[in-house]
């Protein structure tokens, strides 16, 4: 780690760089401890996006729980912890909004509640969760010192494909009496390693945009465009984010021993 301490303006020109568009959807992933130091900590980069975005721009970031056995309040509930300090500051700043569910996302900016808040998705991330609907408004995926392994829109891509597996899942939610209950369901999930082919794809077609945000890596592409070239290469063959059996991945075996099951 670098001694330089990024200042926010300093931020906003890289984001800028980049291609952030004023105005538009941003979906972001990051850890913030692959960008740091930047003046304001985590709140400083929040900062820096918004100014990127403008006024007419909409900040979104994943704001989900992994507490499976809790009903999701959205006052209350901490994002998980995987998604990283900057998702669990964003969604308890001021005038942002957040879904009234398990797989949430947090918001701010005019389309906040357009892209949040939407009924429970099930498996967390179909077209129309909130990572769908950042899709939908042409919005750009953003990610801050991580790789597509957390590019949950690959996520999307898999249900628009109708990939063969699924484990099982389950969340606690409020009844309508108030009471916990459980939902069971299954989901498209594994170690999402491979998601890291998306670099290839976008790549080489000129789709990505790589560089420098505070003293980490950032890449920049359309959610439309991810999506796309995803469920392209999974049409042609399915199991192609899976791990290969002979790899030794726990969670990669599980979703392809859940194909025929
Ligand atoms: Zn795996």
């Amino acid at each position: 780690m670098s001694g330089h301490v990024f200042r926010v303006s300093e931020v906003v020109g890289q984001l800028r760089s980049l291609g952030v568009e004023a105005g538009g959807v941003l979906l972001v992933h990051t850890s913030f401890r692959a960008l740091r130091p930047i003046e304001g900590g985590p709140l400083g980069l929040i900062a820096a996006l918004r100014t990127a975005l403008g006024p007419d721009g909409t900040l979104v970031m994943p704001s989900w729980t992994d507490d499976d056995a809790t009903p999701f309040d959205p006052a209350t509930t901490a994002a998980a912890p995987d998604l990283g300090v900057t998702a669990d500051l964003f969604w308890r700043q001021p005038g942002t909004v957040r879904s009234d569910h398990a797989f949430a996302c947090a918001a701010i900016g005019p389309k906040a509640e357009a892209i949040v808040k939407t009924a429970l998705p099930l498996p967390p991330h179909t077209p129309d969760s909130p990572v769908g609907r950042v899709r939908d408004h042409d919005g750009q995926v953003l990610l801050l010192g991580v790789g597509h392994d957390a590019d949950t829109s690959l996520h999307v891509a898999e249900l628009l494909a109708r990939v063969p597996y699924g484990v099982p899942r389950h969340i606690t939610a409020r009844a309508d009496d108030g009471g916990p209950v459980r939902i069971d369901y299954r989901e498209n999930d594994h170690c999402c390693q491979r998601f890291a082919l998306a670099d290839g794809w976008l790549r080489t077609r000129g789709l990505q945009a790589e560089g420098p945000v505070g003293h980490g890596t950032a890449r920049l592409a359309r959610a439309q465009n991810v999506v796309r070239l995803a469920v392209d290469a999974l049409r042609d063959e399915p199991l192609l984010f899976l791990h290969g059996a002979e790899e030794g991945c726990a969670e990669c075996d599980e979703a392809r021993a859940s194909v025929n099951g």
